[in-house]
């Protein structure tokens, strides 16, 4: 996560800057307020800002005119008793803004999830840095052979030296003829005073999916659930996943109760079908049930044994 040191002292002036106010704060989540979590090799997550806490998911669940609040176990109660029925307004109520450092091929998966406010930063105006991802080697894995959607076994020795030489130059390579057509040295100076140089929007297109790019992400406490049920989800690419990962925990700072809630009723919890209910239902009672008289396709049946054995 190389930030340069004016980007390190501009984070440090406004995490030293405090405002008054009269307005809901979390004092967990002012902790890492705007500072840069890491994720993936050169990537981050930042919070930039947020409106409202646990309590102003009460608040709005009990329309009140005050804060809301009662006793903690009893907003607690409200907040299971929201997400356990799908009663998903108050927690619109909360808003959370974030500053997000990701590779390119990560925000196209990331931007799918259109409730939400993204202004990324330009490649048209500005040039992008030399920043590419290179997966650490655990992550190199060969393509999984039941799921087309996934990993198999991670590469190693010749295969992953290999690998990783071809992503390294390959994505040098591009970066080298992105400088070349963009004809500017960092100052903004035309490297060959002869060429004119190719417009920032077209020099782009030959970086690959590796490069980063940035955005302000800026969505509700309901609609980053969403989010993180299937983005933190185990059958979430990892890289997406690692970000994932970094959010719920600014979740667990900013609302506990709704963060312990949305573990317990969402991401630890599943879904589970009418007919998969029956197969319980009949292992219960004792039945030794198989699945080709289960009334579950192989691949149900897999997912079911799996939601039944997994551990939160
Ligand atoms: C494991 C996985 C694999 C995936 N594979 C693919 C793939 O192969 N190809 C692909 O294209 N996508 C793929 N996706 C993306 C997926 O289809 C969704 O686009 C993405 O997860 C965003 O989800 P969402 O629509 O619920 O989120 P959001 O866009 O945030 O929407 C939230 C909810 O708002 C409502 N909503 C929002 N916009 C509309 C609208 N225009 N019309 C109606 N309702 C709306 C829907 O109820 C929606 O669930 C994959 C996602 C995952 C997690």
């Amino acid at each position: 996560m190389p930030l340069t040191d004016e980007q390190r002292q501009e984070i440090e002036t406004e995490r030293a800057a405090t405002r008054p106010t009269r307005r809901a704060t979390v004092p967990a989540l002012e902790d890492i307020l705007y500072a840069a979590i890491p994720v993936l090799d050169h990537g981050f997550v930042r919070v930039i800002d947020y409106m409202g806490d646990d309590g102003a998911i009460v608040q709005a669940a009990r329309v009140s005119y005050g804060k809301g609040t009662r006793r903690v176990s009893e907003d607690a109660g409200l907040i299971n008793y929201l997400m356990r029925h799908r009663h998903t307004t108050p927690f619109e109520m909360c808003e959370i803004k974030y500053h997000v450092k990701l590779p390119i091929f990560v925000a196209r998966q990331w931007i799918r999830h259109r409730t939400a406010n993204v202004n990324e930063y330009s490649a048209r105006y500005s040039i992008l840095d030399n920043e590419f991802y290179i997966p650490a080697p655990g992550h190199l894995a060969a393509q999984a052979t039941t799921n087309r959607q996934g990993r198999g076994e991670v590469l190693e020795g010749d295969a992953a030296r290999r690998v990783l030489d071809l992503l390294r130059e390959d994505s040098e390579r591009a970066y080298a003829g992105y400088a070349e057509m963009l004809n500017e040295d960092e100052a903004g100076r035309p490297r060959d005073p002869a060429w004119p140089g190719l417009a920032r929007e077209l020099a782009r297109m030959n970086l690959s999916l590796n490069f980063y790019t940035q955005w302000y992400w800026k969505t509700d406490l309901h609609n980053l659930m969403n989010f993180l049920s299937l983005r933190a989800d185990l059958h979430a690419q990892y890289e997406i996943r690692a970000y994932a990962e970094a959010m719920l925990d600014t979740l667990r700072r900013w609302v506990p109760l709704a963060h312990a809630a949305f573990l317990e009723y969402r991401m630890n919890a599943a879904a589970i079908s009418a007919t998969g209910l029956t197969v319980i239902r009949r292992i219960l009672a004792g039945e030794a049930v198989e699945q080709k008289a289960s009334g579950l396709s192989v691949r149900e049946w897999r997912e079911l044994m799996s939601v039944l054995q997994r551990k939160p």
